[in-house]
């Protein structure tokens, strides 16, 4: 699927791109005079989610190379570092060699990305955890994401849970320093799952690809739960972000008003999740006991420069709660936005200066 059109969408805002996100907006909207003034868009797949993107260019063709440069970006990060099921990928390769005495070298970029994790599972005390892959895997969380089979899905059973957790912790993981990266060895029947962070490391290199093209001058990309926004609009004006509200997916609670570049991600239990018995199982993983994180947070916005870190932080932050969430984003100088399932609305003090009420 690609829809490929150009707009003049003046007060662009990703509540639009959130809200829409698997919508079918492949029309030629605007006619020849709009043409001229108005930002290009696009919408696709990849990294099994929805890409939509508005770019600004003063030639349409840049927009348009830059739109195709991007896809093939992202498909390539996912064929060749992310994917956990593609055996092209170095995750795959990765989780391939745990239990071997000669572990596996890790590149550069995901040594980095590795370490990273580690700070942060570190730092929130076990609750963001990339060695969950055994307990991923059982929960099928790709496949009813992707909404196959999910009517047949019945959650795993405790005994299998207990036993896939046993295969799970950052703590069990040794790192050793080799060249440029590092190697990595993993206990016997560990696998990463980087799926916490993979739409963070997209967003830091397509914000590299944007500065490399100094013919597009603004940009909003949309990955499923993480938004970049980049450069300016021609005409002015801040770029408009909506918060998906958790109790109507289609609306938003707010809109975030942001000038020049920044990175948001929003984890939540409504993103993905299946049924079976009239019982919601939602994605993000309590690592203390393998089963989706039951506590009273229904959405985590975070709003930050950094990508990689603004997606492992709201994943995070949805698992510790207001409190501690709070506190660990304020130690990585990050604003967080929790949606809570009473209704409420709780922020930091920093958030409070781009957040407005819908
Ligand atoms: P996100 O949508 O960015 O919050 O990431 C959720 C994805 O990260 C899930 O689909 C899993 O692949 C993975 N995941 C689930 N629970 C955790 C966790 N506690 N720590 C790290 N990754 C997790
Ligand atoms: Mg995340």
């Amino acid at each position: 699927m690609k829809h490929f059109f150009r707009t003049v969408v003046t007060a662009l805002t990703a509540a639009a791109v959130l809200c829409c996100g698997c919508a079918d907006t492949g029309e030629r909207k605007a006619d020849a005079a709009q043409d001229a003034a108005g930002p290009w868009q696009s919408v696709d797949t990849a990294m099994g989610t929805v890409v939509q993107m508005t770019v600004y260019a003063e030639r349409r063709e840049a927009a348009e190379a830059f739109s195709g440069q991007a896809m093939e970006l992202l498909a390539g990060l996912e064929r060749e570092e992310l994917s956990w099921r593609l055996d092209t990928s170095e995750v795959f390769l990765a989780n391939g060699s745990a239990g071997s005495g000669e572990g596996f070298l890790l590149s550069g970029e995901l040594s980095a990305l590795l370490s990273d994790c580690l700070e942060l599972w570190e730092r929130s005390e076990g609750a963001f955890d990339v060695t969950l892959g055994a307990v991923t895997r059982l929960w099928d969380i790709d496949r009813w994401a992707a909404g196959e089979a999910s009517e047949d899905f019945r959650p795993p059973s405790e005994e299998l849970l207990a036993q896939a957790l046993e295969r799970c912790g950052s703590g069990r993981l040794r790192l050793v320093e080799e060249g440029a990266g590092l190697r990595l060895y993993m206990p016997e029947g560990m696998g990463l799952d980087l799926g916490a962070v993979g739409k963070g490391l997209a967003m830091e290199k397509l914000l590299a690809l944007l500065a490399d093209g100094p013919e597009v001058t603004g940009a909003v990309i949309s990955l499923g739960g993480s938004i970049l926004t980049y450069g300016s609009k021609p005409e002015g004006g801040p770029w408009r972000v909506g918060i998906v509200d958790p109790f109507d997916t289609s609306d938003s609670i707010g809109i975030l008003t942001l000038e020049g570049q920044w990175c948001i991600s929003t984890s939540g239990d409504y993103q993905r999740y299946v049924e079976a018995d009239g019982v919601r199982y939602h994605h993000i993983l309590d690592p203390e006991t393998g089963a989706p994180a039951a506590g009273d947070v229904r959405g985590v916005t975070v709003l930050m420069k950094d990508g990689l870190l603004c997606d492992g932080l709201s994943t995070a932050c949805y698992i510790l709660g207001p409190e501690k969430g709070m506190d660990l984003a304020g130690e990585y100088g990050a604003e967080a936005l929790f949606v809570m399932a009473d209704g409420t609305v709780v922020m930091s003090e920093g958030m409070e200066r781009y957040f407005r009420e819908q």
